[in-house]
């Protein structure tokens, strides 16, 4: 489907062996080929610039040195950088869920897998960490989301707040947090509403639950199979609401994992998961060499 960046520069240096530095000529016409291959990967088109101007001076006056091709030399440089703006500074801290009953605020765009990574991450906490998790839906206008996370719930063995018609989402989000203080809970995780685009309303609420719930961690979720919008999407709830971290959804599509780099550009924000599939244990720590791998192709 896409050409790889490897076979790609392959073609631009030809059958290339000369040794010594990488002159400017080379380093120019290999990024331009980057910078296509970056656009392919769905990285957007101010972060495929930078990075690229980035890389350039990396690459100047690096050796290319006897066993491989300045073709091979540039993917290693490229490689490099992507692995290092992903992971950003050192590794991603742990989630801050330590003083119990830690609220953990979700959010996202509707269809995103907001309420299905909840569970997954609920599971997760409970089976690796032996956490005790509350889930609470504060989806007031859709109660089959409500449902759906009761039915989650159900199926990996954690708590659900039950269910009151009627409620505001900030009174959900005080009596889920009262019942957790009560009921001994590590974790309570907010599974807020979402909109299929982002609008002044669903801002507005999700402030009101962040002020009212004070979250420890605030996770936006985002399908990392949409791109450019994906940086959309995480500039305006990290501008709005405040995020903490993001987790990218739909990773196990066949989408090349731009958005992850650009969220990390504009952000500045750690991927802490990312979704791998529909079922309740696919959900995985971040690997930054992984994804850098991908965008590569
Ligand atoms: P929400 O509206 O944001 O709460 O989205 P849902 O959690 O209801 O998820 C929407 C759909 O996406 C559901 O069918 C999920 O099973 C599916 N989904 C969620 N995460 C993933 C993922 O990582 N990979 C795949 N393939 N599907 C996912």
């Amino acid at each position: 489907m896409f050409e790889n960046l490897s076979d790609r520069l392959g073609g631009v240096f030809g059958k290339l062996t000369r040794q010594g530095a990488l002159t400017d000529d080379d380093i120019a016409t290999a990024l331009r080929e980057v910078r296509v291959a970056l656009l392919e990967a769905d990285v957007s088109l101010p972060v495929a610039r930078n990075f690229v101007k980035s890389v350039t001076e990396k690459a100047r006056g690096q050796a290319v040195t006897k066993s491989v091709t300045p073709g091979q030399q540039v993917v290693k440089i490229v490689h490099d950088e992507l692995v290092h703006v992903l992971a950003g500074e050192g590794k991603s801290p742990e989630l801050r869920i330590d003083n119990p009953p830690a609220p953990v605020l979700m959010v996202g765009l509707q269809g995103s897998g907001k309420t299905t990574t909840t569970a997954k991450l609920a599971k997760r906490l409970k089976d690796r960490e032996g956490k005790r998790v509350l889930m609470a839906s504060l989806d007031t206008r859709r109660p089959a989301a409500m449902e759906q996370l009761a039915v989650l719930g159900t199926q990996v063995g954690v708590d659900t707040l039950p269910i009151v018609p009627g409620q505001t989402p900030v009174q959900i989000a005080n009596r889920a947090k009262q019942q957790a203080t009560l009921g001994g809970y590590d974790v309570v995780m907010l599974d807020t509403a979402g909109r299929l685009h982002i609008d002044d309303e669903l801002m507005a609420e999700v402030e009101a639950v962040r002020d009212a719930a004070k979250p420890r961690e605030t996770l936006l979720v985002v399908d990392g199979l949409t791109g450019q919008d994906a940086v959309n999407v995480a500039e305006q709830f990290d501008g709005r609401v405040g995020i903490s971290g993001v987790v990218l959804t739909r990773m196990d599509g066949d989408g090349r994992g731009g958005a992850a780099l650009s969220m990390r550009a504009v952000t500045g924000k750690p991927i802490r998961f990312v979704g791998l599939g529909e079922k309740m244990d696919a959900l995985e720590e971040f690997h930054p060499e992984r994804i850098a791998g991908r965008i590569l192709g």
